[in-house]
C-alpha cells in the first residue's frame, strides 16, 4: 500500500511511528506510570508476535514500542492491546507520558512515585489529552534527591522530600553523632555540643531518619519539591526549583498551573524551558503559587 504523508501523520498522532524501512510502524504503548501487569506484558508479547517483528523496546519515557506493525493492522492492533486496557499514543505537542522512578518500592523512596505518576497520568495526560500546547510537555516524578529519573531535566519535575528537624533539648552532643555519620551531604554536623543542619546543603533525603538514639532528629510529613523549565536534548537546561516545598495537592495544582501558563503564554514551537527563561523563574514561581491560572482555566483552554 502506498502511504501518504497525511496517512503517516494521522497514525503518528495515535502513537504509531514510521520505521526506517518506510513500510512498518512502531506502536507506542502507554504504561501510565512505568508499571505493567503480568497479563499486560503477556498481551504485548503476543501482540509483538502477531502484528510486529517479535520484539518489544522500552523507551526512556517508560513506554513500550513494538516495531514492525503494518499500517493496515493498526486498528486490529489497538483492539488487541485494548483488551488489557492499554492504549497507544504519547506523541505531539501536548502532555507526554509521565515518567516515575521506582520510589514506591525503593528503599530510598520518600513518596509513592508510581501512585503519584498514575494520578498525574489521569489528570493531565488523559485529562489534557485534547489540549494542544505550544510544544510537548514532559513530567517526571522522583522518589528522593538521588534523581534517578532526572526530574529537573523535564518541563516539570517533582521530587519527594522529608525535612529533618532537630530538637536541641534532646541532643546530647555525642562524640560520634550517628546522624552526622550517615548524612551523605555532610550537612549535619555537631558543633558546640549540639547537632546543626546546614539547610543550604541538606537535600531532605531523610537518610538520617531514626538514626539518633535519643530521638533528637525527627522528620515531618513527605513534601514535594517542584522543578520547572528543565529540558534535555539538543539544548540542555536544568529546571529551576520552586523555593517553597509543596504538599501533594499543591504540587498537583502547580503542575496544572504550569500547563495552563504554557498554554496561555507560550509561543508556537516554544519549549516550556524557553518560556521560563523569557518570563523569569521568579515570575513563574509567583504564577504557580497563586490561584489565578486555575481561576482562568476555562478561558485559557477555550483560547
Ligand atoms: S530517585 Fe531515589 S527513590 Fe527513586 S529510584 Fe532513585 S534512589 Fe530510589
Ligand atoms: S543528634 Fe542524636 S546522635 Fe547526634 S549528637 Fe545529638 S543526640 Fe547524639
Ligand atoms: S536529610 Fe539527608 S542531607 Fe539532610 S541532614 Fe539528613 S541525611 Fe543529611
Amino acid at each position: 500500500m502506498e502511504l501518504t504523508a497525511e496517512m503517516r501523520k494521522k497514525v503518528k498522532g495515535q502513537g504509531f511511528l514510521s520505521n526506517k524501512d518506510g513500510e512498518h510502524f512502531s506502536a507506542r504503548i502507554i504504561t501510565e506510570n512505568g508499571v505493567l501487569t503480568a497479563a499486560q506484558m503477556a498481551c504485548l508479547s503476543q501482540a509483538a508476535e502477531k502484528f510486529g517483528n517479535g520484539q518489544l523496546a522500552f523507551t526512556s519515557r517508560m513506554t513500550v514500542e513494538l516495531p514492525g506493525v503494518k499500517y493496515e493492522d493498526i486498528p486490529a492492533f489497538q483492539e488487541f492491546v485494548g483488551q488489557e486496557g492499554m492504549v497507544t499514543g504519547g506523541t505531539g505537542a501536548k502532555v507526554r507520558p509521565v515518567v516515575a522512578c521506582k520510589g514506591t518500592v525503593c528503599t530510598f523512596g520518600l513518596i509513592d512515585t508510581q501512585g503519584l505518576a498514575k494520578e498525574i497520568h489521569d489528570r493531565f495526560f488523559v485529562g489534557y489529552g485534547n489540549v494542544a500546547l505550544p510544544h510537548k510537555f514532559k513530567i517526571a516524578v522522583g522518589g528522593c534527591p538521588n534523581n534517578c529519573v532526572k526530574p529537573d531535566l523535564n518541563d516539570l519535575g517533582i521530587i519527594g522530600q522529608r525535612v529533618p528537624m532537630v530538637d536541641e533539648e534532646r541532643c546530647r552532643g555525642c562524640k560520634k553523632c550517628s546522624v552526622e555519620m550517615v548524612c551523605p551531604m555532610a550537612a549535619a554536623r555537631t558543633e558546640e555540643g549540639k547537632l546543626h543542619i546546614n539547610r543550604d546543603v541538606c537535600n531532605n533525603c531523610a537518610r538520617c531518619a531514626g538514626k539518633c538514639p535519643f530521638g533528637a532528629v525527627t522528620h515531618g510529613e513527605a513534601m514535594y519539591k517542584v522543578y520547572v523549565g528543565g529540558r534535555w536534548g539538543k539544548q540542555i537546561r536544568r529546571g529551576d526549583a520552586l523555593r517553597t516545598l509543596l504538599t501533594k495537592e499543591q504540587a498537583m495544582d502547580a503542575c496544572e498551573k504550569a500547563i495552563l501558563l504554557f498554554k496561555s503564554k507560550g509561543r508556537p514551537g516554544e519549549r516550556f524551558a524557553s518560556l521560563v527563561e523569557r518570563l523569569g523563574a521568579e515570575e513563574v514561581e509567583k504564577a504557580l503559587l497563586s490561584d489565578e491560572l486555575l481561576q482562568r482555566r476555562e478561558e485559557i483552554l477555550a483560547g
